[in-house]
């Protein structure tokens, strides 16, 4: 099994030579071609199964050629539980898109808002964001949502478990509902399936 069989642009299958990720792993294996079809999807993924690539990939395949963000907006917004895991994500974002132009940007917080208010006027077709510095940029007109087409919760348990129900709830009502939404999860309580049941249209299951 190779990353070919996918139907993912040379553009992507190069970055992914450089990176010597030669076969699938299984999250891989289900999730993309799921994701590539345009569905929502819930996956039960830990961290270490290679999740961060089974939803990069075909969000930037479906992104590269279309319109780029306009300024301050969002095509694809990823939600982080920490600021290491979306420094990470976005490490991984940088390196998937190699050969490709998308404009990428991570926000945090604890650290100053002005530079982060500056650069997000460029625009950016992927957004990493911890929740609680994504909800104030958005409510001081940093981040517009209305182009948006993709959303991932990354490691959406822990979001909850650090207690960020509220903010989330709030950045998704701003949302645009005709969107793709990607949830996973290492766990699946049932404060994850009730999020999931509120915020996923139709989404297909995959568990590793
Ligand atoms: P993640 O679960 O996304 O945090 O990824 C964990 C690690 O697995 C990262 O260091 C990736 O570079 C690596 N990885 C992701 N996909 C593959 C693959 N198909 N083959 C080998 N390693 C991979």
């Amino acid at each position: 099994m190779t990353f070919s069989k996918f139907g993912l642009d040379q553009e992507i299958l190069s970055a992914l030579d450089t990176l010597e990720l030669t076969a699938p792993t299984s999250i891989q294996e289900q999730a993309i071609p799921e994701i590539l079809q345009g569905h929502d999807l819930i996956a039960t993924a830990q961290t270490g199964s290679g999740k961060t690539a089974a939803f990069c990939l075909p969000i930037l395949q479906a992104l590269k050629d279309g319109e780029k963000a306009k300024p301050n907006h969002v095509r694809c917004l990823i939600i982080a539980p920490t600021r290491e895991l979306a420094i990470q994500l976005n490490a991984n974002i940088k390196a998937f898109n190699e050969h490709l132009t998308l404009r990428h940007q991570v926000i945090f917080g604890g650290v100053r808002v002005l530079p982060q208010r500056k650069y997000l006027k460029r625009g950016s077709d992927i957004l990493v964001a911890t929740p609680g510095r994504l909800l104030d940029l958005h409510q001081r007109g940093d981040i517009l949502f209305d182009s948006l087409t993709h959303l991932v919760l990354d490691e959406a348990d822990r979001l909850l478990d650090l207690g960020f129900a509220k903010e989330l709830d709030q950045i998704i009502q701003a949302l645009p509902k005709q969107r793709q939404t990607l949830l996973f999860s290492a766990t699946f309580a049932p404060p994850i399936k009730k999020l999931a049941k509120k915020i996923l249209n139709q989404p297909k299951d995959v568990t590793t």
